[in-house]
């Protein structure tokens, strides 16, 4: 049998490696007597597993000790009102970076607790190259600047960093997390889905620092205050167990395979390779910029959109799944996280070469 090759978005595939562990230690955690599904959060067998995979993707990203690293529910989407909630601090304003359908999701919930300044938008490209800093409008007052790495449907990704001085920068990582090495230090808060690049959905990893806690809206809701989960170890009520016991093998896992430096080389490669594939060729195409294209998400369309259900039944019997573009965007999307191994792009690349030939 040849292997199976997951493109979805997300919940994405996770390494083969990690799948069994789970698998081998379903029943039994190392002689528990129980699955880590049954535990208790607060005995010490699932302690040991939260604070090992904190440890772990602490050293993993050099998480300076000045952040809290919480492990949440409610999805990056949660997010979304979170940061306001926490981050406005008597402020009345925030400034956002408008990439795509991701950031316009964070806008439109901003917009229910603040005035939202749109620094800087891509819309005027059809969101196909970012605006390059020296062009924003940033607000000296706002509460934070809120801006999307990696945007997941649209496949444009910063290979940079905002510079906003004092503001804290603020960024949604759901796609783009663990995929390279960067610098926490410049960031207020990074928030992230699990199930893109770090492990299943159900869970969401915030890291805050700490400065930025504490100072909230009226009314606040308990279960949306960074510090009441800070303060509690994220077990205020009862965390994403499984979730959080997966992500610690995907954190292991990654140290284990060089951590982020050796997944940036690899992502770099693997997308460098898809890029090409699709820039040689007249049938098919990907719009943005070289500047800003996704590591982790790439998009393309066929010359010919007749073709599109042809190319993925084609693709699913070459063992390459998950392939079709978001409804908004129509075509391909291949992501390509941390999970994907290379062998994967490559199969890919071989059959969209293949298929161009039988139907170019
Ligand atoms: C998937 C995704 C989200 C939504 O995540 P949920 O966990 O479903 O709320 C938000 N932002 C980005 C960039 C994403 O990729």
């Amino acid at each position: 049998m040849s292997p199976i090759y997951n493109f979805s978005a997300g919940p994405a595939c996770l390494p083969e490696a990690v799948l069994k562990q789970a698998q081998q230690e379903l029943l039994d955690w190392q002689g528990a007597g129980m699955s880590v599904m049954e535990m208790s959060h607060r005995g010490k067998e699932f302690m040991s597993i939260a604070a090992q995979a904190e440890a772990d993707l602490r050293e993993l990203m050099a998480i300076p000790e000045n952040y809290k690293v919480l492990f949440l529910q409610g999805g990056a989407s949660a997010q979304f009102a979170n940061v306001p909630l926490n981050l406005l601090r008597g402020k009345k304003s925030a400034d956002y970076i408008y990439s795509g359908q991701w950031s316009k999701k964070a806008i439109a919930e901003a917009k229910r607790f603040c005035d939202v300044n749109v620094a800087a938008s891509a819309e005027a490209s059809n969101f196909s190259v970012l605006p390059a800093q020296s062009e924003w409008r940033l607000n000296s007052d706002a509460a934070y600047l809120h801006y999307t790495p990696n945007e997941t449907i649209g496949g444009l990704e910063f290979h940079w960093i905002p510079e906003v001085g004092d503001v804290p920068l603020v960024a949604d990582m759901s796609s783009t997390i663990l995929s390279r090495p960067i610098d926490v230090s410049k960031f207020g808060v990074i928030y992230a889905g699990a199930q893109k690049n770090i492990g299943p959905a159900g869970l969401t990893v915030v890291i805050v620092r700490e400065d930025l806690l504490g100072e909230t809206v009226p009314g606040m809701p308990t279960m949306c205050d960074y510090k009441t989960m800070a303060d509690n170890d994220s077990m205020y009520n009862t965390p994403p167990t499984y979730g959080w016991y997966l992500a610690g093998l995907v954190f292991a896992w990654l140290k284990k395979n060089g951590g982020l430096a050796a997944m940036a080389e690899i992502n770099e490669r693997k997308a460098g390779k898809l890029y090409d594939a699709i820039d040689r060729s007249d049938f098919y195409a990907n719009p943005i910029d070289p500047s800003c294209r996704s590591w982790m998400n790439v998009p393309f369309t066929l010359a010919d959109a007749a073709l599109d259900d042809a190319f993925l039944s084609g693709a699913k019997e070459a063992g390459l799944m998950t392939l079709k573009g978001h409804r908004s965007v129509g075509g391909m999307r291949a992501s390509i996280y941390n999970a994907m191994p290379e062998a994967g792009v490559d199969a890919l690349i071989s059959f969209m070469a293949d298929f161009e030939k039988r139907n170019g």
